[in-house]
């Protein structure tokens, strides 16, 4: 049988527990790379892969990150995590990713399978690696764990057939319920997104929906009125998440706006209520 092991991800970091990327306690990890480049994103250096222009190396204070034939090389083992690479970088990039083969990422997981319900994929935006992602997939559950996708859902996710076959769940932003809004806040339109919340939804492959709520910016009433109609109309058990806009690690000079106040997320609340969903949490 053909090795399905020696595929590689682009890895920005892997949290080895985490118990709020989905059901019960999951091994959470970050690939780099996004094909939308959000206004609020918290974590804009997962946005582009590095193209080794050098700018951060000298920033480093242990020499983590060196040149080495023109391209970074980036040395786990020495990184302090003080991120003054990232502070440098103005390529929406980072130097401290790994290339990581099925199988290397597969070790770590065996480490903490006992501890764990499954392994949840997000990013950067995850289904930009599918192939990548089919296999880790098909290995991780041979280890009984389950395996959900964490992803912005502007990809074919529901046409891709080999990849559904070993994906439990999704978890689905909605950013906004108008195509334009969506485009003016990502760079893309959400057809793509709405055709996907229809059609895993259908299939029962929709463990969450989230809608991140910025006041003055976005028709936030609109997006979760809409939003949780269409999901009340698939199937009133999934989740849906409403989560707090907050100006932390964003980037002030593309969104510059406060948090909504409780009592908006109350307002909110209610809305998505009336509309049938039975599982809604503000976070
Ligand atoms: S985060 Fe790591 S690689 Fe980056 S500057 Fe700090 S020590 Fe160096
Ligand atoms: S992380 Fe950014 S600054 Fe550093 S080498 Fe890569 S592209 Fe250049």
């Amino acid at each position: 049988m053909e090795n399905r092991k020696g595929s590689i991800g682009y890895i920005n970091k892997i949290i080895p527990f985490s118990n709020v990327d989905g059901e019960g306690n999951r091994m959470a990890i970050f690939l780099q790379g996004c094909n939308y480049n959000c206004l609020y994103c918290h974590n804009p250096e997962t946005i582009n892969r590095c193209v080794s222009c050098g700018k951060c190396v000298p920033e480093c204070p242990v020499s983590a990150i060196t040149m080495v034939d023109g391209q970074v090389e980036y040395d786990i083992d020495k990184c302090v995590n003080c991120d003054k690479c990232v502070a440098a970088c103005d390529k929406n990039s980072s130097p401290k990713i790994s290339k990581l083969t099925v199988a290397e990422i597969l070790e770590k997981v065996e480490k903490v399978k006992l501890f764990i319900s499954g392994i949840t994929v997000s990013g950067g935006e995850c289904s930009l690696q599918s192939d990548f992602l089919v296999e880790l997939f098909t290995e991780v559950k041979k280890l009984g764990l389950t395996t959900f996708m964490d992803t912005n859902a502007s990809t074919a996710i529901c046409d891709n057939k080999e990849l559904l076959a070993v994906t439990d769940k999704t978890m689905i932003d909605l950013k906004a319920f108008s195509s334009e809004e969506n485009k003016m806040l990502t760079g893309i339109d959400n057809e793509m997104v709405i055709r996907n919340i229809k059609e895993l939804g259908a299939m029962d492959k929709i463990y969450e929906i989230r809608t991140v709520v910025v006041p003055e910016v976005l028709d936030n009433k609109r997006t979760v009125d809409e939003g949780s109609k269409l999901i009340a109309s698939i199937n009133t058990e999934i989740q849906y998440k409403l989560i707090k806009y907050r100006p932390m690690g964003v980037r002030k000079e593309l969104l510059n706006t406060s948090s909504p106040t409780t009592e908006y997320m109350k307002e909110l609340e209610a809305i998505v209520n009336g509309n049938g969903i039975k599982n809604t949490l503000i976070v």
